[in-house]
């Protein structure tokens, strides 16, 4: 290209492809720098919940895997360990889908052809100096740190264990949900509205995570059916299991002059509520209207001008951080009135009308009107 560039996005994860790509829609030269990838890479497990307002982005983006590969959640069964129960269902909120179950290898290739085809994009092995730097380099980045960034980090004595799984029963366009002794297990459905195979998260205690990952598969199976009261019959491992230590954390400061962050680079959630992409793309798109929306003079990299899009996105992002780490608090007690407590509040939210709704629909991302702090 050799123009100089207006953007430097440091990290080709989800976040920082999508940016690189809203960017350029917008004539900007941007340059994203992919890491080389690890001599022994192994290809991701897990799936994504993405809600509406997120499929609505990689849609405009063309970026949008196929049905295959994106499994809508026609309803959601969350169960309590003392008989508490929750449902939710995308025909009582008059929407095709609660969210959509996205598998991550093909979202990524998605987002990496359209880079291919986008001439105002340059892929780069290092940084290259540009108006404004973005990092996406996600939780462990190293470019935070070189701009004196304190990342402070709550770690949960938790793994989340992944993997996929063929199932006996199909599974409907059904994702579940277990709380049950300070573990969350979540199967979330795959291989379209007809398939029969499920993405497993099962963030469990430090030793019990160990064991479940050393168990032979037969073994772990059988451990699975029995933690969901055989919910989907015999269950049988369609992939090596991998596992994530847990942690939420927040960046003291998102910008500074001339860089910005955005995605888990800035902010991890527990994955209980499978939002912490929703919120890295939200990040990605309010920037983006940010930085479309400049006074003519102002540069990409002016301060000011960030500060605008850190304060639309910390309010969203402290939400629900205090709200998947209060969950995961309350089901953390092991005893009563805790346990009492959590069932109770989930059979009466579960007949709570409007509340129950509202809720759904923030999860759903329908409520996302992005504050850019500008008319
Ligand atoms: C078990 C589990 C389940 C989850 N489930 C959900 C869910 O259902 N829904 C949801 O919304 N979220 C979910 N999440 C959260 C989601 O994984 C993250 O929020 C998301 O991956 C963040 O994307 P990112 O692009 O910001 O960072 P990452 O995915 O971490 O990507 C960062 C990229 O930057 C690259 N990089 C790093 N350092 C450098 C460098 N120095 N130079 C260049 N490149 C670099 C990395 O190689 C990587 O490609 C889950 C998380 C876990 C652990």
């Amino acid at each position: 290209m050799g123009a100089p560039l207006d953007v430097c996005i440091r990290g080709a994860g989800i976040v920082g492809r999508t940016l690189a790509l809203l960017l350029a829609r917008d004539r900007l030269r941007v340059g994203l720098v992919e890491a080389p990838a690890p001599a022994e890479a192994r290809p991701d497990v897990r799936a994504y919940a993405l809600n509406s307002a997120s499929r609505d982005l990689l849609q405009r983006l063309r970026a949008w895997p196929d049905e295959q590969h994106a499994t809508p959640v026609q309803a959601m069964d969350v169960r309590g360990d003392e008989g508490g129960r929750v449902r939710f269902g995308a025909t009582e909120e008059g929407a095709p889908a609660l969210a959509w179950i996205v598998e991550v290898q093909p979202l990524l290739t998605r987002l990496a052809d359209a880079v291919r085809f986008q001439p105002q994009v340059e892929l780069l092995s290092a940084p290259q100096p540009a108006a404004l730097t973005v990092v996406t380099e996600g939780r462990g980045s190293a470019t935070r740190d070189e701009f004196g960034v304190h990342f402070q980090v709550t770690s949960y004595p938790q793994r989340a264990i992944a993997a996929r799984l063929d199932c006996e029963k199909p599974h409907g366009g059904v994702a579940h949900q277990w709380f049950d002794d300070g573990h969350v297990l979540a199967l979330l459905p795959l291989g379209g509205p007809g398939g029969n195979s499920v993405a497993l998260v099962w963030s469990v205690q430090e030793p019990r995570a160990d064991e479940l990952l050393a168990v032979s598969p037969g073994d772990f199976q059988l451990r699975l059916q029995a933690a969901c009261h055989d919910e989907l019959g015999r269950m049988t491992l369609a992939s090596e299991r991998m596992a994530w230590p847990l942690q939420r954390a927040q960046a003291d400061r998102w910008c500074g002059p001339g860089w910005v962050l955005a995605g888990d680079a800035a902010h991890n959630v527990h994955p209980l509520a499978g939002q912490g992409l929703n919120l890295g793309l939200a990040d990605a798109e309010t920037l983006a209207q940010v930085l479309h929306g400049r006074e003519y003079w102002r540069s990409p990299g002016d301060e000011k001008l960030l500060r605008r899009y850190e304060r639309a996105r910390k309010a969203d992002v402290l939400a629900i951080g205090w709200t998947t780490d209060g969950l995961q608090q309350l089901f953390a007690q092991p005893t009563e009135p805790w346990s009492l407590l959590r069932n109770w509040g989930m059979r009466g939210f579960d007949r709570s009308g409007p509340l129950k709704h509202w809720v759904v629909r923030q999860a759903m991302g329908q409520a996302r009107q992005p504050r850019t702090g500008r008319p």
